[in-house]
């Protein structure tokens, strides 16, 4: 069997409903495939929101930010190795891009800050709505708008390509219509990133051995073979973004000033076990060596106060508390007379000003103040920043540095936006920015 189409587009989320809505509107005709049985990728659980600078929601709060100061931003957080032609398609679209996506009834009004950031620019919706549910559904609704035709369980296999190079389709698996290709102009791989292949990410950096990941069980980086076998380069697939202390119940990472702030770490045996303030892959390796491969952050209401974001994570539900160590030993099933000795052990190393058992440098506050805590913390992987190199009108290019006249790429699924390090509120602003211009691009290419 097979279709014909002007464009075939890879991946539901947001890039890949970007990119099949823009495409659409300029006029072509669309097929979005999507290897899972539901839509919205790891977009749709993306909890900080969209940056851009110079727009209306800025203005209308009073915020004062500028191209530049965004630029200078993603650049720092990205170890100046971002591609500077893909930053600045980043930032110049960023306004533009929530303008598109309001225009289409989203709600991005709220504007916040998100690590990295000089000032506000991550664009949200008002009342704390999940930025990520909330662009995946609008979009969603618009592709059904348009009556956009979207196949679920329906993997990209192998970029078809004519005699002189150019893509003509697309060879598809469906679940149950089994394999048949998809004849197009072009094909848009918006396949996201591979941060839950742990495989693959600790072959990579094997200092990532053993991590779990915040993303959905899609995020295999399978379409970046796809992309590879035709012929695409890839860059930086060794920058990948990862957190030893990522709360197991929530799937966020907690930051690491709640350490800084005092917060010590404890096994499910109530012990301390590392210097809580050593580098992110020691903390990482030794949380591993737990029982379960996990650990507890333990801190009390002095540490809370000192910290506005530990309130955050207590509204998200992830934080057991109780007014002694032993009750909120029993809420989590750890030894809670060890953690009641460990805690007061810890305490007369505070006031000794010397932390004799593990070297821990600094010693904010001995814990002894009102409620205690938990956070139960594992070490996750979360963005990958590396993928297939892209020029900026989102075209897939080879490693000759020549266009794959056809192929396009939007997304996780690319490297060189962010660089080393991607900020947060940079991946949604990269998904809709890419994704819109991958659209508009490849609807041109099809009319040629
Ligand atoms: P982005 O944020 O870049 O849009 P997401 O991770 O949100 O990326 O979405 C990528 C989507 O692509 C996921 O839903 C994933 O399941 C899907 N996907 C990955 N590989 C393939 C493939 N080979 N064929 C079809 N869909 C794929």
């Amino acid at each position: 069997p097979q279709d014909t189409v002007n464009i075939v587009v890879v991946g539901s989320g947001g890039a890949g409903f970007s990119a099949s809505v823009a495409a659409f509107d300029k006029g072509a005709s669309v097929i979005l495939i999507e290897k899972e049985p539901v839509i919205g990728g790891n977009a749709k659980l993306a909890a900080g929101g969209m940056n851009a600078a110079w727009t209306d929601q800025q203005k209308a709060k009073g915020i004062e930010d500028s191209l530049e100061l965004m630029t200078k931003d993603t650049m720092k957080g990205g170890r100046n190795l971002n591609d500077p032609a893909l930053v600045d398609v980043l930032v110049s679209h960023s306004k533009g891009s929530v303008d598109w996506m309001t225009a289409m009834g989203a709600d991005l009004s709220d504007v916040g800050r998100m690590g990295g950031a000089s000032v506000n620019r991550t664009h949200r919706p008002t009342g704390g709505a999940g930025v990520g549910a909330h662009v995946i559904q609008v979009l969603y609704d618009n592709a059904v708008k348009r009556d956009i035709d979207m196949r679920m369980n329906t993997r990209g296999i192998e970029i078809l390509k004519d005699d002189s190079g150019n893509v003509k389709g697309l060879l598809v698996k469906g679940m149950y219509k089994g394999y048949y290709w998809i004849k197009a102009d072009a094909v848009i791989l918006a396949t996201g990133g591979f941060a839950k292949n742990n495989e693959r990410v600790s072959k990579l950096d094997p200092k990532l051995k053993g991590f779990v990941s915040t993303n959905q069980p899609g995020a295999t980086g399978d379409g970046i073979d796809v992309a590879a076998n035709a012929g695409a380069a890839l860059q930086d697939m060794q920058y990948i973004q990862a957190h030893p202390t990522l709360s197991v119940k929530g799937g966020v990472m907690v930051t690491e000033a709640v350490r800084g702030n005092g917060a010590i770490l404890v096994n499910r045996e109530g012990k301390r076990f590392v210097n809580e303030i050593t580098t992110r892959d020691k903390a990482a390796a030794a949380i591993l060596e737990q029982t379960g491969k996990t650990a507890y952050l333990i801190f009390d209401d002095s540490v809370r106060k000192s910290l506005k974001k530990i309130d955050k994570y207590i509204g998200l539900g992830v934080v057991p508390s109780a007014d002694s160590l032993v009750k909120l030993g029993k809420l989590e099933n750890i030894d809670g007379k060890a953690l009641t000795e460990t805690v007061a052990r810890y305490n007369t190393l505070v006031t000794s000003g010397k932390d004799t058992d593990f070297e821990r440098p600094n010693l904010p506050r001995a814990l002894n103040e009102g409620n205690y805590y938990a956070i139960e913390v594992t070490p996750g992987v979360h963005h990958t920043m590396g993928g297939v190199k892209i020029d900026s009108k989102a075209e897939i290019m080879n490693a000759k540095q020549q266009v794959i006249p056809g192929l396009y790429g939007a997304g996780e699924v690319t490297g060189g936006v962010h660089g080393a390090n991607r900020l947060g509120g940079n991946a949604i602003s990269d998904i809709v920015t890419f994704g819109r211009l991958a659209g508009e691009e490849a609807a041109k290419y099809s009319k040629k």
